[in-house]
């Protein structure tokens, strides 16, 4: 049987996270929350009747026929494992092919032995971060339900991806919806760039996520944020590129910056069918890292307790903790403006993870994120703030001990190093005594890293003294 033409509306279908809801619906459908009872989908399938590779090498192998646009993406050649649409309608831009890759000066900077780090490398895709894995999904399925113009809200880099795939693909026209102020400059002229119609709202990005939904909703437009999840199914591809970089022997740890937990959503959901498929025989720790000035999970985790439970959250300590964040008007701040987020929308499904992956959530300030940032950096990668938050929490837990020397850890590195480039000036133009005033006005007081170019004169003697001096 051609792969090309399996019946994939028949195994399928979206499901209501609520244990006391649970339910169904069918995956041409467009929701942003389960009709019933408002809670977040998922995206579920028949397993027994999907006819996924017992090999795992045919995954890899795929990647070595570089006509097939279907093979090439580092998403869909995975495509037993996310089967919600037919593959003609399938909409990839080659995202996914992205690299896990270790660094020496790095895995001592985290404080692990020879050899115990890998870095998954996210911001190698088209759009510069690892949104592009979630977004290929988004789109392909807008095309399936026939959707003409897509939206999301974003603080920055979901506008990027869902506006490369608007038009790269010309499948749909997109708004988006971006808070005022905060957004990094790589990726709003990434969204001006590719023609999206940019919406920059007075409020923070949780107020221009509700705004997005609430005009979804009213308007029938495909909505793009990760309550979508679809986007959560493409997102689930970059463990199984992590699986097979390691030969498909699981590691110790996966360490994942935490904003509005997607990723953490994703990650917990494909290890857990991985091993119900029996391709996996062991589930790797995950550990979810919060900027501290944004560190929702951290609160209600690790400080209130908060549990998936199987399901039966305890919703009246949430619900307080946000009551209380309100009345005392605290809001997110970090410089890595990416997981700068309040209320993250996915919270239940990556509190699931935690619970599938016995998990456990950390805090890193932002002097530990930019610090982490330049160690990532000379160490031959480069990433954006938010994903060295990754760096910082694997050698945070490392220090307390939860991670062991000998461990093998995953970092993520959520998005590239050009999709920010004011803080990574501002950091290495600062001196340990003397820190740049936008980050001290963001409360860095201190940097280690730092780089600063070396200012001469025109003048060829000048010049030669100091490279030889260096
Ligand atoms: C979106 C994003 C995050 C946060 O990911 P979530 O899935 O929302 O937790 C982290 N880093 C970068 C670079 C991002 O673009
Ligand atoms: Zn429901």
């Amino acid at each position: 049987m051609s792969d090309r033409s399996w019946d994939h509306i028949q195994w399928a279908f979206q499901e209501c996270l609520s244990p006391s809801c649970r339910v169904r619906i069918g995956i041409d459908e467009l929701h942003v929350a389960c009709p019933g009872c408002g809670s977040l989908l998922d995206v579920r399938y028949d397993w027994d009747r999907v006819p996924v590779p017992t090999r795992l090498g045919e995954f890899e192998s795929r990647w070595a026929d570089r006509r097939d646009p279907l093979n090439v993406s580092g998403v869909w050649r995975f495509r037993e494992l996310l089967p919600f649409a037919p593959l003609e309608s399938v909409v990839t831009i080659g995202e996914g092919q992205t690299m896990l890759r270790q660094s020496r000066s790095v895995e001592r900077f985290v404080g692990l032995d020879e050899g115990g780090l890998y870095l998954q490398h996210e911001g190698l895709n088209p759009s510069g971060s690892f949104k592009d894995n979630g977004m290929t999904a988004a789109a392909t399925h807008a095309g399936m339900v026939g959707a003409t113009l897509a939206a999301c809200a974003s603080t920055g880099n979901t506008s990027a991806s869902l506006a490369i795939y608007s038009s790269a693909t010309g499948v749909f026209d997109c708004l988006v919806f971006i808070g005022s102020g905060r957004i990094a400059f790589g990726k709003l002229s990434q969204a001006l760039d590719f023609g999206a119609h940019t919406l920059q709202i007075e409020g923070n990005f949780d107020d221009a996520l509700q705004q997005v939904r609430e005009v979804c909703r009213r308007e029938k437009i495909y909505l793009c944020n990760s309550v979508n999840p679809f986007r959560l199914e493409g997102q689930k591809t970059i463990i199984y590129r992590i699986l097979e970089g390691l030969d498909w022997e699981p590691p110790d740890w996966i360490v994942v910056p935490g904003g509005n937990l997607g990723n953490a959503a994703a990650f917990g959901k494909a290890l857990a069918e991985l091993r119900d498929l029996d391709l996996i025989d062991r589930v790797p720790r995950l550990a979810v890292i919060n900027a501290a000035g944004a560190a929702t999970l951290f609160d209600l985790f690790e400080l209130h307790s908060v549990r998936w439970n199987d399901g039966v959250t305890d919703d009246a300590t949430i619900a307080s903790y946000y009551q209380a964040m309100q009345e005392e008007d605290r809001t997110a701040s970090t410089l890595a403006t990416a997981i700068e987020i309040n209320r993250p929308v996915s919270l239940k499904r990556c509190l699931r993870s935690l619970d599938i992956c016995d998990g456990v959530v950390r805090q890193v300030d932002d002097a530990e994120i930019l610090d982490a940032k330049a160690q990532v950096g000379a160490g031959g990668f480069g990433c954006e703030p938010a994903s060295a938050a990754s760096v910082a929490g694997a050698r945070l837990l490392r220090a307390e001990g939860v991670i062991a020397a000998g461990d093998r850890v995953v970092c993520i590195l959520t998005g590239h190093q050009l999709k920010d480039p004011n803080t990574t000036v501002a950091y290495h133009s600062s001196r340990p005594g003397a820190v740049d005033e936008s980050l001290v006005s963001r409360g860095v007081e201190a940097v280690r890293f730092t780089n600063q170019p070396s200012a001469v004169a025109n003048d060829i003697d000048d010049l030669l003294e100091l490279i030889r001096r260096r």
